[in-house]
């Protein structure tokens, strides 16, 4: 930063002439340098750190640099029109954002301004942006699952409410859609849900718009975004925005899901600002902080006690990776802040295999304690079988003759990646993802083409909404199978297997 020595001058001037009376220059500074979305402002002298300032034209600035003689800090508006020596007010007041039930089915920017053309949002109350995460006595473990709907999810690698779980992946395998698939299949569950879009086009946070409103999601969503035209500070504080609007939801002991898609930009979007203001570059160019730009964010994601009232903010957080490579540093970073994550592989994708989770990486920490038993007792064996089908297959690939046992096992393998496989918008209940879970483990699937296995799965499903509808209940009310069920369920699937196979 070069300041010319006429400033200075005129800087200490001021300085003298105001000695005496000094009440003058606490509440307000001068701007001696602007651009790029940058502000250094000299004689604010009682600022805060991530104060609000009052530029001209309705402009606010937010404080990030504290230094010896200036402040620097980062316009969430447009800079035209703000020019040197122009005069700045200090707020008092750290960054703010409006919460409530009002929020519910509008889209928001990074300040929660509505950005819908819905007219304004008329909440009663605003909260600090950045507080402070809810500390170890006031939380317990999770306990109620988080249905994702999405079967190789909610079997293997199952979320509780007020987890963290990282999505994970490159370009284009399927991130995205999981978490819409999470949102809609959220309806009727009590579940408040909010997207944050970060650094993403407006045609997709549109389209998502779109996708929700048909699907009925948005009467229990909140879309924060802040696109990729937007300036880098409004991409900053989206996600504190979105968790801040939660943290009134989980307050009021309601169940909250947020989505931050994705990470990887936000950390850009800091790391341009840190730039920016002359904050010194660590890895990879980021600033020595970017491990706690996450972490404070994703602390706030909590199930907070029965004293506090049960509520939970579960947060899925997106990771973009490079050809892979979750060990670069803002993937290692987040997969560490995290519960556990999904791990999503172009190679499968591009197979076929979608979603492309790849259940050999992909971990869920603390989810299992929340699953039902009925699920729990389906899925146990399932990343083992997996595991020794993947190996294999690869072993088969070079033709080599394999015995009995493998063979089946090759098989079996095949036939739970098919049932595995599931399209977008599709979500399938638990009740229904453990009948057909159970079919596979226990080998009534073995005689059906694996070309068939889609066909036979959506007609087993109907048959037993139609004609076996109370086993689909049963497993709901006692939530493991018992005996009696695995009678009833055998039964029914053999059933439908002599109408599946005379068809064919
Ligand atoms: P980006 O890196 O661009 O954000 P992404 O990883 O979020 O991409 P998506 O946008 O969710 O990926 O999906 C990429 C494409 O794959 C989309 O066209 C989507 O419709 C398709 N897709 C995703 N999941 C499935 C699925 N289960 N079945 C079929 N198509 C899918
Ligand atoms: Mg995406």
């Amino acid at each position: 930063m070069n300041i010319k020595p006429e400033e200075i001058t005129s800087i200490i001037k001021k300085q003298i002439e105001g000695y005496e009376n000094k009440v003058e220059s606490v509440d307000s500074g001068t701007i001696i340098q602007v651009g790029d979305g940058i502000a250094r402002v000299y004689g604010l002298e009682n600022c805060m750190a991530g104060e609000l300032l009052e530029f001209p034209n309705n402009v606010y600035g937010m404080v990030m640099n504290l230094e010896q003689d200036n402040v620097g800090c980062v316009l969430l508006g447009d800079e035209e029109g703000i020019k040197e020596e122009d005069v700045v007010k200090s707020t008092g007041r750290v960054v703010e954002v409006p919460v409530g039930e009002e929020m519910i089915g509008r889209v928001v920017n990074g300040l929660g301004i509505s950005i819908d053309g819905k007219g304004p949002i008329r909440t009663s109350e605003t909260r600090p942006a950045e507080t402070i995460a809810h500390g170890v006595i006031e939380r317990k473990s999770v306990n109620e699952p988080l249905q994702t709907g999405i079967k190789a999810i909610d079997s293997m690698i199952p979320i509780g409410r007020g987890q963290r779980e990282l999505i994970i992946g490159d370009r284009q395998t399927g991130k995205t859609a999981i978490a819409i698939d999470t949102i809609i299949n959220q309806k009727g569950k009590d579940v408040i849900c909010i997207y944050v879009a970060i650094g993403q086009k407006q045609s997709t946070v549109a389209h998502i718009y779109n996708t929700f409103t048909q699907k009925g999601a948005m009467d229990y969503s909140i879309i924060v975004s802040a696109s990729a035209s937007d300036a880098a500070p409004l991409q900053f504080l989206a996600p504190y925005t979105g968790v801040t609007i939660g943290e009134y939801f989980m307050d009021q002991g309601k169940d909250v899901l947020i989505v931050y898609d994705d990470l990887s930009k936000h950390a850009v979007a800091y790391r341009t600002m840190s730039l920016l203001l002359r904050r010194p570059p660590a890895r990879e160019a980021y600033p020595g902080d970017v491990f706690y730009l996450h972490s404070r964010l994703l602390e706030r994601a909590a199930k907070l006690s029965d004293k506090l009232g049960g509520g939970s903010i579960t947060a899925l957080p997106i990771i973009e990776t490079l050809a892979g490579d979750v060990t670069a540093y803002i993937p290692t970073n987040v997969i560490s802040i995290t519960d556990g994550q999904i791990f999503l592989e172009s190679e499968l994708f591009f197979a076929g295999q979608r979603p492309a989770v790849n259940s050999g990486i992909s971990v869920s920490r603390v989810g299992g304690s929340a699953q039902i038993k009925a699920m729990k007792q389906v899925s146990g064996t399932l990343r083992l079988e997996l595991a020794q089908y993947r190996e294999l297959a690869a072993f088969a690939q070079f033709g080599s003759d394999l015995d009995k046992e493998s063979k089946k096992r090759l098989e079996k393998g095949k036939r739970l990646l098919e049932i595995f496989k599931q399209d977008q918008y599709q979500p399938v209940s638990v009740e229904k993802q453990v009948i057909i879970i159970y079919a596979c483990v226990e080998e009534y699937l073995m005689d059906i083409e694996v070309s068939k296995i889609k066909e036979f799965e959506k007609g087993l499903l109907d048959y037993m909404d139609t004609h076996h509808k109370e086993v689909g209940e049963a497993i709901l009310t006692k939530k493991a199978l018992d005996d009696e069920l695995k009678k009833d369920l055998n039964s029914a699937i053999e059933e439908y297997k002599k109408v599946f196979l005379a068809e064919v």
